[in-house]
């Protein structure tokens, strides 16, 4: 596939991006070519792309960017993958995506080729770190990896902070360069389906809460990112001192604007 969007289609597609207002507000326009795309483990392609303006691009990390992947029909179907990692000087953003089977994305980032050309925005989001926080704790399957490993990145060198991260399998684990204090417990699901609650519910109800006013930080599926909700509240984690963010929903294609579908 060459473009995601090749541009006579475009032309005659309800543009999503003409008018950058509302919750698209201080995002920025741009066509990326992609630089770079390759595995990084079995189930995790990591993706490069450039655009002029990354040059003056300004994110907080957490954030992630809006691509157009497809077009159905005249609507555009568009997803949101968090920036991994941003170099204004080369002009290089990485994207961390997974590989779970089938779906627009999927199909566009398996089979984008250097020098191809994707429609995006950035920055998108509201998950920021809770800079005045004691302590942090994380949970997510594969699809937040991106975005704990960015924000456990510009987390003080003296940060205490744990994360919980679910993956495929083993292979899957990763070893991201942190801040000494950042704690990581991998889940490897060998063999069980993605999107079930059990084994992040299990490792947050044993976690423990060290004194002080933490702040706790959920992404993933919608249903397991609810079940942890529960869980925390259950142990009087106030519901201020959590952010949660549902990336997808199990056995539901994630509505057209990017988000998982309401009844995920
Ligand atoms: C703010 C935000 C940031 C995100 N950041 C990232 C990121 O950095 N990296 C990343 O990989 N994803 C990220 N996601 C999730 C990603 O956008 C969704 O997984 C999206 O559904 C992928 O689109 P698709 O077209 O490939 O699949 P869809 O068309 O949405 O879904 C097709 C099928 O695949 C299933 N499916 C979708 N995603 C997954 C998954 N991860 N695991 C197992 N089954 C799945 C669905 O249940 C459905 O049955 C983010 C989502 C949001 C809202």
């Amino acid at each position: 596939m060459p473009d995601s969007v090749p541009a006579a289609t475009a032309a005659q597609l309800d543009d999503p991006f003409a008018e950058l207002r509302g919750p698209l507000a201080g995002t920025v326009r741009m066509r990326l070519e992609v630089a770079d795309n390759a595995p990084l483990t079995p189930h995790m392609q990591r993706l490069v792309l450039t655009a002029p303006e990354l040059a003056d691009l300004t994110y907080r990390p957490g954030q992630d960017v809006m691509l157009l992947v497809a077009v159905d029909g005249n609507r555009p179907v568009r997803r949101r993958y968090t920036i991994r990692d941003l170099d204004t000087t080369r002009q290089r953003l990485t994207l961390d995506i997974v590989r779970h089977g089938d779906g627009p994305g999927e199909r566009w980032v398996r089979s984008a080729q250097r020098g191809d050309t994707i429609e995006g925005i950035a920055p998108r989001g509201k998950v920021f770190v809770a800079s005045a926080a004691d302590w942090h704790l994380f949970a997510a399957d594969e699809s937040g990896l991106a975005a704990v490993f960015a924000m456990t990145g510009s987390l003080r060198p003296d940060a205490r902070a744990a994360a919980f991260l679910e993956v495929p399998e083993a292979a899957d684990e990763q070893k991201p360069d942190l801040p000494a204090g950042i704690s990581l417990s991998w889940l490897a699901r060998e063999g069980r389906p993605a999107g079930d609650p059990a084994a992040l519910a299990a490792a947050l109800q044993a976690a423990e809460l060290p004194p002080g006013a933490g702040h706790v930080y959920l992404f993933g599926e919608a249903r397991v990112v609810l079940a942890l909700r529960e869980v925390l509240a259950a142990r009087g984690v106030p519901g201020e001192q959590v952010s949660a963010k549902a990336y997808w929903g199990r056995g539901k294609a994630n509505a057209q604007h990017g988000e998982p579908a309401r009844d995920s």
